[in-house]
């Protein structure tokens, strides 16, 4: 059972959302097809990032996708396409994030053929210039979003005080390819013929973006392992100049090259005093995932966490399903914290558990506790009801398990939604804020 002044609490504390892919609000306005994360506008978006992949392992097939998110099929045709695999699955944290985004932003207790229809004509005349604040701080009770833009390496964003942005590692480290050296090398206006040139551009983008962003990311663990190991600027020159020739590397160059960007830029993130946010654990997606590779996550990227003491390494999505190995990264290593962003949806029951075992284990100023991880802004605000009910439910449990004070409970609310964010990123210290 939940305790009313824990849930009281909880209720009324803005988190800072520290992960999301939101598409910028201009972006969502021009309609649909304006970003492959937005085929449709209609109430079949909130189904789509996410809530789709639940939808396709409960048997939807790949027809019935195409028309349920067509933007060319009228929303009153659609609920019927996706209603048995609705029933399949409305239990999983995928899909309550989406009833329970119709439930606080458009009071659907049920979502049904007619309600459906409803709920698409509400998104419609909801979606003006400005909703995007309207949505995250007042629906979801977001103070904040830090973003990891799939628009661009660094968002120019048309709201920086309400999306914060990450500046993506991808282009620069792993996934380094001729076009990106073209695409950077044109934007810095400076030569790129060389491993060390290439440096130099890293250097450019951490003194153009960086003091703007809040951290930097990577999603490399979708496409290798994080065992990053230290190989020197002498070995990786030669490989550098190979693939800027054209030249096929093999794997094993391919990934010394990879290892010695990424290192190279963790200590550039260290000396910008930038947190490195790392995906960990599940992937997005469908009928894809090599666990054996996931499953190595914590433990590959023990070298890195020792290797670079004075970087603040944010791991993500609690590594699930491995999150007992990132509770103790997180106690054993001192530059480590522990990020629940996707995994309260991912599964709601691993995150009480997750949260519970992790205040017994670690220091509670580790751990952030929500990032929604969308592309659609909707869907946050059942994402966040999600986490609010988890986080209220593991602290009640806790207190009646005889583990924490009520009172102890109650004075980890406020770190826990926002404090701990507001001590480990930059963009909350005043003065990098005017450097924009
Ligand atoms: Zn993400």
């Amino acid at each position: 059972m939940i305790r009313p002044e824990i849930r009281d609490r909880v209720e009324a504390t803005p988190f800072v959302d520290t992960h999301e892919h939101l598409l910028e609000e201009k972006t969502r306005l021009a309609g649909p097809g304006a970003h492959g994360l937005q085929p449709c506008v209609d109430a079949a978006l909130l189904f789509y990032h996410y809530a789709k992949d639940d939808l396709w392992s409960a048997g939807m097939s790949a027809e019935e996708q195409e028309r349920f998110y067509s933007p060319r099929v009228d929303p009153s045709d659609k609920w019927s396409i996706v209603a048995p695999y609705w029933q399949r699955s409305r239990h999983t944290g995928y899909l309550r994030a989406v009833a329970e985004s119709a439930r606080h932003l458009y009071g659907v207790e049920e979502i049904d053929s007619a309600s459906f229809v409803r709920i698409s004509a509400a998104m419609r005349d909801q979606a003006k210039p400005g909703f995007y604040r309207t949505i995250i701080q007042q629906g979801a009770r977001v103070e904040v979003c830090q973003v990891n833009s799939l628009e661009a390496t660094f968002c120019e964003t048309q709201y920086p005080d309400l999306l914060q942005q990450d500046l993506s590692l991808v282009p620069f480290s792993t996934g380094l390819s001729r076009e990106t050296i073209a695409t950077f090398g044109a934007r810095s206006g400076l030569s790129t013929a060389t491993l060390d040139d290439w440096h130099r551009v890293i250097d450019w983008a951490f003194a153009t973006y960086g003091p703007r962003a809040d951290a930097v990311k990577s999603q490399a663990a979708y496409h290798r392992r994080l065992d990053y190991a230290a190989v020197s600027a002498e070995d990786a020159a030669p490989l550098y100049t190979r693939l800027v020739r054209g030249e096929d590397l093999t794997g094993v160059e391919r990934k010394a090259l990879e290892d010695h960007l990424m290192r190279y830029c963790v200590s550039r993130a260290g000396d910008a005093g930038l947190p490195v946010k790392l995906h960990c654990g599940y992937y997005a997606g469908v009928d894809r995932m090599p666990l054996d590779r996931v499953r190595r996550n914590a433990a590959d990227l023990c070298p890195l966490l020792a290797d670079f003491p004075g970087v603040t390494f944010v791991l993500m999505h609690i590594g699930y399903p491995y999150q007992d190995e990132f509770i103790a990264l997180a106690k054993h290593y001192q530059n480590v914290v522990v990020d629940l962003c996707w995994a309260w949806i991912i599964n709601p029951a691993a995150g009480v558990r997750f949260v519970k075992e992790f205040l017994m284990a670690a220091p509670s100023s580790k751990l952030l506790t929500f990032g929604g991880d969308y592309g659609t802004v909707e869907n946050v605000v059942g994402h966040a009801a999600i986490a609010r009910q988890g986080l209220a439910q593991a602290l009640s449990e806790l207190v009646d398990e005889g583990w924490l004070t009520e009172r102890g409970a109650l004075d980890l609310i406020e770190p826990l939604m926002r404090g701990n964010a507001h001590a480990l990123f930059p963009t909350f210290r005043a003065p990098r804020l005017v450097a924009s």
